[in-house]
């Protein structure tokens, strides 16, 4: 809080789609949120722009050159804001006493050590960055535990899953009476496909979601179904549950957003649009409600809602990473950085959809399986996944790569 009685902001990654998401609704409650820190990698003018609206104290570029080019644009408008530039400043405003809420909305492993940052700082910790959880969970949540930070998840399943299950006076979801968490999955836009049909995918038709507008590497995550694999891992470490207790269902109007089952045979679903400002909202204010901006539902309109179990031989990479999860230490987080090499190769033209799923498995056939205990350790199997992966996107020659490993 600062001496006005607003609670200080600092959004990582706003200028992508949470970010942009959460700046939606911290506009609409001025009176409540100020913005400290507003991060992106490089792009110059949407941060720029951004800085113009919500004048912020920080604004950080992670590329340095786009720092330096970015500070002479807000010198020239007249802004007060300061320009920092590298990634050692995300962990600064993440971290700063000034600030009480931290929206984690980077993408990738990229966003680990900032996210982490806030947790150790014992912030409102809003978790859209999934795989600082995927790669680093026992670290993340001993974090959050020991500095008391407040971890509310904003990926909308975990939200909705959060929403259902028995809560504390500290926010810390528990498990009485819970038999299973049922986490819904869209299905992506190849749902219906068959196998030859899904090989020849284009990334502008993976990135065609029906339900979400997201970032073109979570939109393909989505179509391979290794979004859901990460949101398993997601799930299991958020709520302390291992994943035989979590039943994956393909939903595929995305209304339901997942439910709780329990001992007494009530099942608990949170409903609504697909929205992503709802799930921010809901981090924002708890454990009050906030306005934001989200059409309400309209049953009548949405006239059904069906379901039906994935499939794995068409989506492998849901099985990959059910396998990953359960070889555990650092094996998640190898397939997370393989995951991330092999989503940038395929949106790049550089392989072919299915050859997604074979990157994956091959360099988990090669990596070293270790105990995560340190930020370095994890970063360290982050890095030799991704030499490997990378490797195999190189060698793949003229073979298609989904036929050429063992
Ligand atoms: P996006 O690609 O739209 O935006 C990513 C943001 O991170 C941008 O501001 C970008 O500048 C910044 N960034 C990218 N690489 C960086 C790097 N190396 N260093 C520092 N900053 C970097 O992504 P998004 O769709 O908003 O997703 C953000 C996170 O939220 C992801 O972890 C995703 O899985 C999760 N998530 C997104 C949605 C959604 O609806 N978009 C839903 C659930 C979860
Ligand atoms: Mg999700």
């Amino acid at each position: 809080m600062t001496p006005t009685g607003k609670q200080q902001v600092t959004v990582l990654g706003s200028t992508g789609s949470i970010g942009v998401n959460t700046l939606d609704v911290l506009a609409r409650h001025p009176e409540r949120f100020a913005v400290h820190a507003l991060t992106a990698q490089r792009s110059v003018a949407a941060l720029r722009d951004q800085c113009l609206a919500h004048a912020p104290r920080y604004a950080v570029m992670t590329d340095e050159g786009a720092a330096e080019e970015l500070a002479r644009e807000l010198t020239r408008a007249g802004s007060a804001t300061t320009v920092l530039g590298g990634a050692a400043a995300l962990d600064e405003v993440a971290a700063d006493p000034a600030v009480a809420v931290v929206m984690a909305s980077i993408v990738g492993a990229a966003g680990l050590p900032a996210t982490l940052a806030a947790a150790r700082a014992g912030k409102r910790v809003l978790l859209a960055n999934k795989e600082a959880l995927v790669m680093a969970g026992a670290l993340f949540m001993s974090a959050v535990r020991d500095a008391g930070a407040l971890l509310l998840p904003i990926d909308s399943e975990h939200n909705a899953i959060f929403q259902c299950l028995p809560v504390d006076a500290s926010a810390r979801p528990g498990l009485a009476g819970v038999e299973r968490i049922l986490l819904t999955a869209s299905g992506g836009p190849f749902r219906t496909w068959d196998t030859a049909r899904i090989a020849a995918a284009t990334p502008d038709q993976a990135c065609a979601h029906p339900n979400w507008s997201m970032g073109r590497k979570i939109s393909v995550d989505s179509a391979t179904l290794m979004n859901k694999g990460l949101e398993l891992a997601e799930a299991c470490w958020l709520f302390g549950v291992g994943p035989e207790r979590v039943t994956i269902v393909v939903h595929p109007q995305s209304v339901i957003h997942s439910l709780v089952q329990y001992r007494d045979g009530s099942v608990l679903a949170q409903l609504g649009n697909p929205d992503m400002r709802t799930p921010i909202a809901y981090g924002l204010g708890w454990p009050e409600r906030l306005a934001a901006g989200v059409m309400p539902l309209d049953l009548f309109e949405t006239a059904r809602l069906d379901f039906e179990a994935p499939d794995e031989e068409r989506f492998p990479c849901l099985r990959i990473a059910r396998e990953a999860i359960a070889a555990g230490g650092t094996t998640m987080a190898a397939c997370n950085a393989a995951n991330e090499v092999a989503v940038a190769g395929f949106l790049d033209g550089a392989i072919g959809f299915m050859d997604i799923p074979a990157v994956i498995e091959n360099t988990l056939a090669r990596v070293k399986r270790v105990e995560p205990e340190s930020l370095a350790v994890v970063e360290a199997a982050d890095d030799e996944a991704r030499l490997v992966a990378a490797e195999l996107l190189r060698s793949r020659g003229s073979r298609p790569l989904a036929q050429s490993e063992p």
